[in-house]
């Protein structure tokens, strides 16, 4: 039977075939396999239900960069809850505390969740009884595939076993520490002017990810502008006169303070 080492301990772990996700017989760290190496499980376990993820998500919809009326108009067509797997990297940099950086251990549409900072503190090993199997997304991505990620993130960082690289401001980029860990999201599939978008609620920190959302547009404000700028310059030079300038301007500003108004208010 094949075995491999407990990161925790240095136990030599017996394997049985197509499992993942395994504790340790010696120190009960909780651990999974990938293919190049075995790293310590964990699972943050959600603090948030439901009714404040979507309290969060409708706040989220709306700040000051979202389309008008997205607040209130977005219909949430759907809500799913699982844990999904992360890489987590902690880093250490020359007189820097160790940061941790994540890559997702699973694919998904939702690119900027790698942005995700993880809170610190909360993590437990993964058990069975933190989180029911078919909630629970199993990785897919492994370990090197993640690590080549995060390297086109992190300029000089070396694989561990290289240890620390030297950068080209004399600064150590090494990674100390590899875990797996299975992050609670909400995923909710909302309709807002017939289109469908999808909205990520991290289920500790309530914070919302999305990669596309109706967000306002900068073109039509710039048309009007354009437009007012056009106008008003012919017929500054085609009027003569002051006062017949003044009210043909003024006559002219009016509607076009009101198609101004319009566009602010539905784009
Ligand atoms: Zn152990």
């Amino acid at each position: 039977m094949p075995a491999i080492k407990c990161p925790q301990c240095g136990g030599e772990v017996d394997l049985k075939e197509r499992v993942y996700f395994l504790a340790c017989p010696y120190c009960h760290s909780a651990l999974y396999l990938d293919r190049a190496r075995s790293v310590l499980h964990y699972i943050l376990e959600a603090t948030i239900d439901p009714i404040v993820a979507e309290h969060n998500l409708r706040r989220w919809m709306g700040g000051a960069e979202m389309r008008r009326g997205l607040e209130e108009l977005a219909v949430i067509e759907s809500v799913e809850f699982f844990y999904f797997p992360m890489w987590y990297f902690h880093i250490k940099r020359t007189q820097q505390a160790i940061a941790t950086y994540v890559e997702p251990a699973a694919p998904t549409s939702l690119s900027t969740i790698k942005e995700f900072k993880p809170p610190g503190g909360s993590l437990r090993f993964y058990e069975p009884t933190l989180a029911p199997p078919e909630k629970m997304i199993e990785p897919s991505i492994p370990y090197k595939t993640a690590l080549g990620w995060l390297q086109q993130r992190i300029r000089y960082l070396s694989s561990p076993a290289a240890g620390a690289k030297r950068g080209k401001g004399k600064e150590e980029v090494s990674l100390t520490e590899v875990s797996l860990v299975h992050i609670p999201w909400y995923i909710f599939r909302y309709s807002f002017k017939d289109e469908t978008y999808l909205a990520a609620v991290e289920g500790t920190t309530g914070k919302v990810f999305a990669n596309v959302f109706p967000s306002k547009s900068e073109i039509p404000f710039d048309l009007v502008t354009i437009v007012a700028i056009v106008i008003l310059f012919c017929e500054g030079m085609l009027i003569d006169g002051f006062l017949p300038r003044l009210v043909v301007m003024t006559s002219t500003a009016l509607p076009l303070s009101l198609i101004a108004y319009f566009v602010a208010r539905e784009f």
